[in-house]
C-alpha cells in the first residue's frame, strides 16, 4: 500500500506546483483500499476540504495508472500523520511554515548573481503604496539603462524594497539571460571592496563591476561613515551611468538624509528619480494577504484575512509572519483561520491599536517630549514647534486610538474637527518625506507604550 501511494504521489508531484504539492500531500497516507474505496489519511479537517475541492480527480488518476480501482475517495483525520506540535509550540510558527509552504519563502536559490528567485514580479502586489515604483520597474524591464537611471527605491523596513528591486533583476534576466547583473547589499560591496583591497585585487573588484549590464545595490543607508567605500562606489557609479548601465538604489531613506554621504553622490543617486514604497493601506494589505493565500493554495476566510490586515499596522513583513502564524495555528488545530479568530486563539499581537491607552495620556507624553506644558500645546499658539507638537498629536491619537476628529478636536483643543483633519494631514504628508519626524513619531510611540 506504501509503495502504491509513494507513486502515485510522484505522479502527482509532476502535476502540481512543488508548493502545492509539498503543502497538501506531504503527510498523507494511504489507510484503505478495500472495494475500490479509497481512503486517504491527512491531518486535519482543513486538509480534507482542500484536497477534495481540489485534488480529486488528479488523485483518482494517479492511483488509477498505479492499478487500484477507485470507486470512491474518502479522507479520514489520521492522528498519527499529525505534526507533532502542541499548540504551546506555535511560537515557532514560522519556521514549520517554511518547511510546509516553500513557496511562501522556502522556493529560494540565492545564485552568483546574488539574485534570488523567488522575488518575481508576478508576486509583487501592487496597490495604491508601490505603484508607481511598480511602474517604473517595469520601464525599466522593458528598456534597461534608459529613462529611470539610477533608480532609487526608498522606503521604511519590511515594504518591499528587496522584493521589487531583486524582482527586476529577476525579471531582466528571464528576457536576456545573457545580461550581467548583480545584486548586492552595500555592506557586502563594502566588505568585498575591503577585502580586495587587502589583497591587493583593487583593480580586480572595480574591473568585476565595470562588466555589468545592471547594478543593484540594497540597503544603501548602511554606507553610513565608510569614506572609502563610498569613493569607490561613486567610481563604479559613474562609469557604470555613463555607459547607459542600469543602476537601481535601494534605501531607507533618501540620500540626502544620510549624514555621511557626499553631497555630489546624493545628487547623482536620485537623478533618475526617487521612488517610494510607503505603508500599505488597509486594501492593499488584503490584496497581499489574498495573493499569498493563492500562491500557497491554502484556505482563508476573507473575514479572517480582513482581521489580519486590520490589525497589523507595521509592514508587509510582519502582515507575512502574522498570516503564517495563524495558517500554521489552524493547520494544528484543525480550525479555519476565522474560526482561531472567533474563539479568541490569536490575538495579533503587532497592532498598536489593541493596547489599552487613555487620550490623556498620550497628549501628556507628547508634550512632554517636544518639552512643551500641555497647555501650550493643546493652545492656539501657531509657533511652528508648538502647532507641530500639536499635530502629531491628533496624529497618534488619531492612528492609535482610532478616535474620531471631533473628540480628537476637543482632546487637544481646538474649536473645529477640521482643524483636526487637516493637521493629520499634514503629518501624514510629511511623514512621507521628513525622516526626523518619522524617527519623533517612532520614539513618542515608545514612550507612550514602553
Ligand atoms: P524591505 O527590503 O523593504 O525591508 P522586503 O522586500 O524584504 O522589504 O519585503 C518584506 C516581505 O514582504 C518580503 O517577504 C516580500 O516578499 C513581502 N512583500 C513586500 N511587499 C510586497 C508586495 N507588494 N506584494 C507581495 N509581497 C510583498
Ligand atoms: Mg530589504
Amino acid at each position: 500500500m506504501y509503495d502504491v501511494w509513494k507513486n502515485a504521489l510522484a505522479e502527482i508531484e509532476q502535476k502540481i506546483s512543488p508548493a502545492n504539492f509539498s503543502t497538501w500531500f506531504q503527510n498523507t497516507s494511504l489507510l484503505s483500499t478495500e472495494n475500490g474505496e479509497i481512503k486517504i489519511g491527512v491531518k486535519n479537517t482543513f486538509y480534507v476540504k482542500q484536497l477534495r475541492a481540489r485534488y480529486l480527480d488528479i488523485i483518482k488518476t494517479a492511483l488509477e495508472n498505479n492499478g487500484l480501482e477507485v470507486n470512491s475517495i474518502d479522507f479520514e483525520v489520521n492522528s498519527s500523520s499529525k505534526p507533532k506540535v502542541r499548540s504551546r509550540e506555535v511560537t515557532k510558527a514560522d519556521d514549520l511554515i517554511k518547511k510546509r509552504t516553500p513557496s511562501l519563502k522556502n522556493n529560494s536559490t540565492t545564485s552568483e548573481n546574488g539574485l534570488n528567485q523567488k522575488y518575481t514580479l508576478e508576486t509583487f502586489v501592487v496597490g495604491s503604496n508601490n505603484d508607481l515604483a511598480v511602474g517604473a520597474a517595469r520601464s525599466i524591464i522593458d528598456a534597461p539603462g534608459s529613462r529611470y537611471n539610477p533608480f532609487f527605491l526608498y522606503g521604511g523596513p519590511g515594504l518591499g524594497k528587496t522584493h521589487l528591486a531583486q524582482a527586476i533583476g529577476n525579471e531582466l534576466l528571464k528576457r536576456d539571460p545573457d545580461l550581467k547583473i548583480l545584486y548586492t547589499p552595500i555592506s557586502h560591496f563594502y566588505s568585498d571592496f575591503v577585502e580586495s583591497i587587502r589583497n591587493g585585487k583593487g583593480k580586480e573588484f572595480n574591473r568585476k563591476f565595470q562588466k555589468l549590464d545592471c547594478l543593484i545595490i540594497d540597503d544603501f543607508q548602511f554606507i553610513v561613515g565608510k569614506e572609502k567605500s563610498q569613493e569607490e562606489f561613486f567610481n563604479i557609479f559613474n562609469d557604470l551611468y555613463q555607459l547607459n548601465k542600469q543602476i537601481i538604489i535601494t534605501s531607507d531613506r533618501l540620500p540626502s538624509q544620510i549624514k555621511s554621504v557626499d553631497e555630489r553622490l546624493a545628487s547623482r543617486l536620485t537623478m533618475g528619480g526617487a521612488f517610494d514604497i510607503q505603508l500599505p493601506k488597509f486594501e492593499d494589505k488584503c490584496a497581499i494577504l489574498r495573493a499569498k493565500a493563492d500562491q500557497i493554495g491554502a484556505e482563508i476566510e476573507p473575514e479572517a484575512i480582513e482581521y489580519i490586515a486590520e490589525n497589523v499596522n507595521t509592514n508587509i513583513r510582519d502582515l507575512e509572519g502574522e498570516f503564517s502564524t495563524i495558517l500554521l495555528m489552524s493547520e494544528v488545530r484543525g480550525l479555519t483561520p476565522l474560526e482561531l479568530i472567533r474563539n479568541g486563539s490569536v490575538s495579533v499581537s503587532r497592532s498598536s491599536k489593541l493596547r489599552p491607552l487613555a487620550p490623556k495620556q498620550v497628549v501628556e507624553k507628547v508634550a512632554k517630549y517636544y518639552n512643551l506644558p500641555v497647555k501650550e500645546m493643546c493652545g492656539k499658539s501657531r509657533v511652528a514647534n508648538i502647532k507641530t507638537a500639536r499635530q502629531v498629536a491628533m496624529f497618534i491619537l488619531s492612528k492609535e486610538l482610532s478616535m474620531s476628529t471631533p473628540k480628537i478636536a476637543s482632546e487637544v483643543g481646538v474649536k473645529d474637527h477640521t482643524t483636526v483633519m487637516h493637521g493629520i494631514k499634514k503629518i501624514e504628508q510629511d511623514l512621507k518625506l521628513n525622516f526626523t519626524l518619522r524617527d519623533q513619531i517612532a520614539e513618542i510611540k515608545e514612550k507612550i507604550y514602553g
